[in-house]
């Protein structure tokens, strides 16, 4: 067995023992393997290994390692979970099932616009700025909303929003961690009452450090490189 091949084993063992610690119905927490920094070569291992789910943050390193993958692997399914500039949205929604990353207007309406052209439905999670020293994701209730509404206001046709996203800060302080998930827990649960036309079943949360507390706070997909991969090298 190769080391990522034992380290993804290792992680979804952990993730169900965490699902069972704290009352979570088995299976409700998927686990994206973030590859990015690592090489097309990491990624097959992992896909040897039984694994489908990946997360990229690189709109440009994703297309390059995973265009081909796509076409070989139809099970396999690309998450991009970074900032996204306009200007990559074409090749981002060419490459992804799912953006987790949407942090503003403008972006939606280039998703829908890019998406129409290929005639692909995809999935976009909010992505939502939950801890101070974070620069990414909507930093206050009233542009969520407004970008949520006009999702609602059928805006968006080929865009189907399943959710939220967010990083805790980066520090040791659990207490400030686990502020961070529940915030967004709460946030999901305020905008599922407002607009019970979606169906927001996804919490974004948890990475290689926090992810067991995520998973407690509602986590339902945890996103991990470096406990999968090992350290990157940037
Ligand atoms: C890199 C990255 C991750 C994975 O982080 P690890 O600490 O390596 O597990 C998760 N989410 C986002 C948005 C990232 O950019």
């Amino acid at each position: 067995m190769n080391s990522i091949e034992n380290n993804l084993k290792e992680i979804l063992q952990k993730i169900e023992s965490a699902e069972q610690k704290y009352n979570r119905t088995k299976g409700t927490v998927k686990l994206l393997a973030v590859s990015k920094f690592h090489p097309v070569d990491a990624v097959e291992k992992a896909i040897s290994a039984g694994h489908f789910l990946f997360g990229e943050n690189r709109v440009q390193e994703a297309v390059a390692k995973f265009s081909d993958i796509n076409s070989f692997n139809k099970d396999v399914e690309l998450h991009i979970i970074g900032q996204l500039q306009t200007n990559k949205v074409k090749k981002a929604v060419s490459v992804a099932s799912c953006i987790e990353s949407v942090d503003r207007i403008d972006l939606l309406k280039e998703i829908q616009k890019q998406c129409e052209k290929i005639n692909k439905k995809i999935k976009i999670l909010f992505e939502v700025n939950t801890a101070e020293d974070s620069k990414s994701g909507f930093k206050n209730y009233e542009d969520l909303y407004e970008a949520v509404k006009y999702c609602a206001d059928g805006n968006t046709p080929f865009v189907e929003p399943i959710g939220f996203m967010t990083m805790a800060p980066l520090t040791d302080d659990e207490a400030l961690i686990r502020k961070s998930f529940s915030s967004l827990r709460k946030l999901s649960e305020k905008l599922q009452t407002e607009f019970p036309m979606f169906n927001f079943s996804e919490l974004s949360m948890g990475m290689s450090n926090d992810y067991e507390i995520a998973i407690e706070e509602g986590s339902t997909e945890v996103r991990i490189g470096t406990a999968i991969f090992g350290e990157r090298e940037y």
